[in-house]
């Protein structure tokens, strides 16, 4: 089968290459290495039946099990951050105050000035902080909470506070992520929809991507059958700049499978995530 939205065909082609090289390594020597139920696919799915969830604890099983969607936009120094010792950490914050003291300088101010002075390597950690995405793998903050359930009803987890950075203007936009899906036989632990938004929006980003990460990451977890993403956020660097009005809010949207073929199901949705909250 052909796809031709190109999202997903890449991730497709990813799944190929990946599936491809799990059955080299299911062959060769180190074989025996890998657990069952990661030869079987992404490392992602338990073998049918089981309601246990599945650990993978082989450390280079983890490291290729490595979910599809941490391969958008990542550079080879976001992989050099994960696995940075603590020297080389303390050497990047150092490098980057000395870059936010630059920085203070030619916006017209003083760094020495009392006020300023810890602000260079206070920047630095906080930008670290908001930035902690880059060294989160979605393998490891899903793996352990993967259900085999019979439960085949829509599943919604919303309003999910989300906050992220601009990519184009290194400026936060924050709002809310409602995430929803239909099981195929697996469910995801609740908390683990928040954990995936939280993990794909401390990373710089646009709004649009950011809501198909999280839809493609659900997708490619638990094979459902279907996944629907929502956000609607405000943009500093839009409400700031008085590019817009202050207040103004972007709303962007995934669906893919039966929410992108059964309207139905998408309506059903759209109502279930706008309707008040009743606790
Ligand atoms: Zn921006």
């Amino acid at each position: 089968m052909q796809n031709t939205n190109p999202d997903i065909s890449e991730v497709e082609n990813v799944t190929k290459e990946l599936s491809l090289k799990l059955s080299e390594a299911a062959s060769g020597p180190g074989a025996s290495a890998l657990p069952a139920q990661y030869r079987e696919g992404l490392g992602f799915r338990p073998k049918s039946g089981l309601s246990t969830p599945q650990i993978i604890q082989d450390e280079e099983a983890r490291e290729h099990s490595s979910p599809i969607p941490d391969q958008y936009g990542l550079a080879k120094s976001t992989l050099s951050r994960l696995h940075s010792t603590q020297e080389e950490r303390l050497q990047r914050e150092a490098k980057l105050a000395a870059a936010v003291r630059t920085l203070l300088e030619c916006i017209g101010e003083d760094p020495d000035r009392e006020g300023l002075q810890r602000t260079p390597a206070r920047y630095a950690q906080a930008l670290m902080w908001m930035t902690r995405g880059y060294e989160e793998r979605l393998s490891d903050v899903i793996n352990d909470a993967i259900f085999a359930e019979d439960h085949d009803e829509m599943v919604i987890v919303r309003d999910i506070d989300v906050f992220s950075l601009c990519e184009h203007h290194l400026v936060p936009f924050t709002g809310k992520i409602s995430i929803g899906y239909i099981p195929n036989k697996l469910v995801l632990g609740l908390s683990k929809l928040a954990r995936i938004a939280e993990t794909f929006s401390r990373r710089l980003q646009v709004q649009e991507r950011l809501t198909r990460q999280v839809a493609i990451a659900v997708q490619e977890a638990i094979k459902p059958q279907g996944v629907a993403v929502v956000m609607e956020a405000t943009h500093l660097c839009m409400t700031m700049r008085g590019v817009q009005k202050p207040g103004s809010t972007t709303v962007t949207s995934t669906m893919l499978g039966a929410f992108r073929t059964r309207q139905k199901t998408r309506e059903e949705f759209l109502t279930l995530i706008r309707s008040p909250s009743r606790i």
